[in-house]
């Protein structure tokens, strides 16, 4: 296996922000799983499929091919050849995702690619399972903590910045909807794996967040040599 750092926690908690400048630093590719989740999403959704039609959900499978560019230290996601980057941030994938994650099939066909990027190359990926089910004997592994109050004020500022209109309490709703799921789940819940160290967000800036990191994988990389 590769050198892999793996980071799971909850939305909002600054993953993808820290995932981004750990990849610059040590030259790992970045892979954010939840994109991927978020295209399978989006395909269903256009095609008019509902979490409860697991019988379809499961022969659209097939039909989906999910890839990613890089360009400039940015991700690209295409699903069958089309970007769709931006489409998957919309409020339709935001309020299905955690849906169709749950079901296993799905899980089954994202979890073998997430591997496989791991094998050949060295990876900083994030998510919600990837310490405990994709990689739990990643080099690195992280639980990137927030409270649901800090994480609910930094996706509504974040909305206010892009136009979005909301209320903070909407937000906050739909925050704790979403950890509802993911942690409750039964296939691969969100859950901090008993070895992975916890930097806990709430109060630190990204500067702080990004330290405390570096000295975990400078630690590891150290251990290694
Ligand atoms: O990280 P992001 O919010 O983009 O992830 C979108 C969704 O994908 C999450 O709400 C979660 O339900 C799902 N996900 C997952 N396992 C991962 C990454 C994301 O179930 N490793």
């Amino acid at each position: 296996m590769a050198f892999v750092v793996a980071i799971d926690g909850p939305a909002g908690s600054g993953k993808g922000t820290l995932a981004k400048l750990i990849s610059e630093k040590y030259g790992l590719v970045n892979v954010d799983t939840g994109a991927m989740y978020r295209c399978l999403t989006l395909y269903l959704v256009r095609k008019g499929i509902t979490v409860e039609e697991v019988d379809k959900v499961e022969a659209e499978l097939p039909n989906i091919n999910i890839r990613i560019e890089r360009r400039d230290g940015e991700q690209y996601f295409y699903l069958n050849d089309e970007d769709v980057s931006k489409e998957i941030r919309t409020t339709k994938v935001n309020e299905n995702v955690a849906k169709f994650a749950q079901l296993k099939c799905v899980r089954d066909m994202v979890t073998p690619m997430q591997r496989e990027m791991g094998k050949t190359q060295d990876v900083i990926m994030e998510g919600r399972d990837i310490t405990t089910v994709v990689f739990p004997n990643a080099d690195v592994k992280i639980y990137l903590d927030c409270s649901e109050e800090e994480r609910a004020n930094r996706r509504y500022k974040q909305n206010l910045e892009k136009g979005i209109e909301c209320t903070y309490e909407e937000v906050l709703k739909s925050i704790q909807e979403r950890n509802r799921l993911e942690t409750e789940r039964e296939i691969a819940p969100l859950t901090k794996a008993e070895d992975a160290i916890v930097i806990d967000s709430t109060n630190l800036s990204i500067p702080e967040v990004a330290e405390a990191a570096y000295k975990i994988i400078d630690a590891k990389k150290e251990e290694l040599k």
